[in-house]
């Protein structure tokens, strides 16, 4: 659960996939749920998608009620943060018996107490005096723990995102207008938001989709409208040919 950091991270372990570790977080540790008080937990876009849809809440209310959206110098794409609780700093989400909505966890709960950087490898990033799990006979390899933990959605959308965030850094110095920094922020964090902008704005009279069947499945379909979201910045951003504009939309505004 807690992504936090107590060894210097040239000291951390590499691990292949195959590795085994102990670990079984479970109400009879004495730690239990201690990890989900004091965190930062950065949240995906697709982390977000699952809790406000776990929550029946819409973009704009959960974004209001359970993040904080923190800018980050030079960069268009702000870090957004599950918020804590004021007063004891716990996460809103944790109960006595553990996760309440843990089956739409974010990814960084699922990950504690591994981290991986992206190139196959992992690294505990705990250590059994603060994680009691660590010290439990279970045994996993690695790969079948994180199936155990459902990250494999997580894991491809996590590649997906970064198709914006690795080309983002290179656009970074160009983009000054706010507002393409406004309208990637809703593209990957307001979905509803988004959703009205193609439904109710003059998006579908000015542009075409290569597959234009996506526009259906959008109206309802939260994860390919994230996904139409992300190819809307390519568009936008980048300048890939995902979008035409219409001939009847060509010198008007
Ligand atoms: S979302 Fe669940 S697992 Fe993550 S910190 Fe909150 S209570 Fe813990
Ligand atoms: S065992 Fe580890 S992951 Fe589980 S509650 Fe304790 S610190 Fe958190």
């Amino acid at each position: 659960m807690k992504p936090s950091s107590e060894k210097p991270k040239s000291c951390r372990r590499r691990m292949a996939p195959e590795h085994l570790f102990r670990f079984d977080c479970s109400p009879g540790v004495s730690c239990f749920t201690q990890c989900c008080q004091d965190v930062t937990i950065v949240l995906t876009p697709y982390d977000l998608l699952r809790l406000k849809n776990r929550l029946g809440m819409g973009s704009d209310d959960f974004l209001e009620r359970h993040t904080l959206v923190i800018p980050r110098e030079k960069r268009v794409i702000p870090m957004v943060v599950l918020k804590m609780n004021e007063t004891d700093k716990k996460c809103p989400f944790v109960t006595e018996t553990g996760c309440a909505i843990y089956e739409d966890r974010p990814w960084a709960c699922r990950m504690f107490p591994l981290n991986t950087e992206g190139d196959g490898t992992f690294e505990l990033v705990s250590n059994a005096e603060r994680c009691k799990g660590l010290e439990q006979e279970t045994e996993w390899k690695i790969e079948e723990w994180l199936k155990e933990q459902g990250i494999v959605p997580f894991e491809e959308m996590n590649e997906l995102l970064s198709t914006i965030t690795i080309p983002m850094q290179i656009h970074e110095g160009e983009i000054e207008n706010p507002q393409i920094a406004k309208m990637v922020f809703m593209c990957l964090y307001n979905t509803d938001k988004f959703r009205e902008f193609v439904f109710k704005s003059s998006f579908l009279d000015r542009f075409e989709v290569e597959e234009p069947e996506r526009i259906d499945l959008i109206r309802t379909d939260d994860l390919e409208l994230l996904k139409f979201a992300m190819d809307w910045i390519k568009f936008g951003v980048f300048g890939e040919k995902l979008f035409w504009v219409k001939e009847t939309a060509r010198g008007t505004k």
